[in-house]
């Protein structure tokens, strides 16, 4: 790309801002993909010896190392995994996978949040067609659906725990507040009577409340 821009001894000449920037920005993205591709597999796959608990209490044996591909903020990237398997539980255990946040799905945390965010703001075809605009994901609608919705339910899950610690009054305030101020304040409301156009004024009142 750095060839094609500049050539030796020729002026630049009438740049394409939106052709260069869009360019720019996928071929930055790419060098991303692979710096991201090294970093993961710096480990090696993440070998754990030849045998590790799996979880339950049982034993998982090492069997290969197994690569996921795994769809990124970056574009795509190979992650190789060491994988383990339990016979008590008859299923793998793949300890980078818990690392990494990526157990059971081949979408990264990043772009995982990504589909959470456009899934909980506008429907979810809508939201993939931003997802590809905006970050250049290209994704399944029915996958930002399914990913939206799971997240959507870990909340829930997780105000539903806040609830239950709140009414059981178990929550402990981290730090004591000396004051605690109130403030509110009223927007304007037409009045329809005598005056048409008058209105309520705009108004402020800061309150002090001990605690
Ligand atoms: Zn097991």
């Amino acid at each position: 790309m750095f060839a094609r821009l500049f050539v030796p001894g020729q002026p630049l000449g009438r740049v394409d801002m939106e052709a260069t920037e869009w360019s720019l920005r996928q071929a930055m993205h790419q060098v991303g993909g692979l710096v991201l591709e090294k970093v993961v597999n710096a480990d090696g796959g993440d070998y754990c010896g030849v045998r590790l608990t799996c979880g339950a209490g049982h034993e998982a044996r090492f069997v290969d190392y197994r690569q996921k591909h795994l769809l990124t903020v970056l574009g795509e990237v190979a992650v190789q995994r060491a994988y383990y398997y339990c016979a008590s539980c008859q299923r793998g255990v793949v300890p980078k996978d818990r690392a990494l946040d990526i157990v059971g799905t081949s979408f990264s945390p990043g772009v995982r949040r990504l589909m959470g965010h456009v899934g909980a703001k506008e429907p979810f075809e809508a939201g993939r067609e931003d997802l590809e605009k905006l970050a250049g994901i290209k994704l399944k609608t029915k996958a930002v659906e399914r990913v939206a919705e799971a997240i959507g339910e870990q909340i829930e899950e997780i105000s539903r725990r806040e609830r239950a610690q709140a009414l059981a009054d178990k929550v402990v305030p981290l730090k004591s507040v000396p004051k605690f101020y109130i403030s509110y304040d009223g927007t304007g409301v037409p009045v329809t009577t005598d005056a048409p156009h008058a209105r309520v004024r705009r108004s402020r009142r800061v309150t002090r409340a001990p605690t």
